[in-house]
């Protein structure tokens, strides 16, 4: 997948299933990446080709160009979910939602930081409309679904008080929660570098390591290759006196790998 600009296909889960009838077929899910926006953020579309339903993660910015990309992917966008909402990654969300009816979820917790986009574009010499108000709100351990396409939320805060991760199809969607080698800034409003890192460590590391990581912002990777490369979590895991292989619940449960 490239850094400059442009598409990037990431067809996942390559395994053959078994339908109800017994006859094999690969999987129906695909999932397309944008970069967008000044600020280089990943939108993703995760669609079902047999259903044509799609879930939006993040429509930073582009509008045209997502929905351009879901068409292509023969999808129809049912839901925009965010992992956050900063800036960069919520100024498409109007385009995306009047094209197709889609409604649109975020976590309560970011509430404050959706309603104070457009000032916060200010401060960086942008004018933007506001986005719009979430249809919905997303909690930890929800599902949230269109036809075939179901992901998991995990409220992960830490970048922002309502950062989550959506989990599915064997994907984790991290947001600016987790990256390649990196995790996302503390340092800003609500942000939190404990909270971040114990909603890393316990409970994003307690996904199956062949997780394909799909963030908000550079390259993909998975859990497996984050577990034993990443500084952050090296360093959290030295400090708990844990092994960069090791899981361990939060009460202290250590898991098989
Ligand atoms: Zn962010
Ligand atoms: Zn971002």
């Amino acid at each position: 997948m490239s850094e400059q600009g442009g598409a990037h296909d990431q067809d996942v889960g390559h395994e053959h299933t078994e339908d109800r009838s017994g006859e094999p077929f690969v999987n129906e899910i695909e999932v397309r990446g944008l970069i967008v926006g000044a600020f280089q953020e990943n939108c993703w579309v995760i669609g079902n080709r047999r259903t044509s339903e799609a879930i939006c993660i993040d429509p930073g910015e582009q509008a045209d160009d997502i929905l351009h990309m879901a068409s292509e992917m023969g999808v129809t966008i049912k839901m925009i979910a965010n992992s956050h909402a900063h800036l960069d990654h919520v100024l498409g969300v109007r385009g995306v939602q009047s094209a197709d009816n889609a409604s649109f979820l975020l976590h309560e917790a970011d509430l404050d930081v959706l309603q104070g986009a457009a000032e916060s574009a200010a401060r960086f010499g942008m004018q933007v409309e506001q986005p719009p108000d979430p249809d919905h709100y997303i909690e930890d351990e929800q599902q949230v679904e269109v036809d075939g396409v179901a992901l998991h939320v995990i409220h992960t805060p830490g970048h922002t008080r309502g950062s989550v991760c959506f989990y599915g199809h064997g994907v984790l969607f991290s947001g600016d929660t987790l990256f390649r080698n990196s995790i996302g800034r503390t340092d800003l409003p609500g942000g939190d570098f404990a909270q971040e890192m114990s909603s890393i460590v316990d409970k994003l590391l307690m996904l199956p390591d062949e997780t394909i990581v799909l963030p908000g912002h550079m390259d993909q990777t998975t859990l497996g290759a984050e577990r034993v490369q990443n500084p952050f979590i090296l360093q959290t895991l030295q400090q708990r006196g844990m092994e960069p292989g090791e899981r361990r619940t939060p009460g202290g449960l250590i898991l098989p790998n």
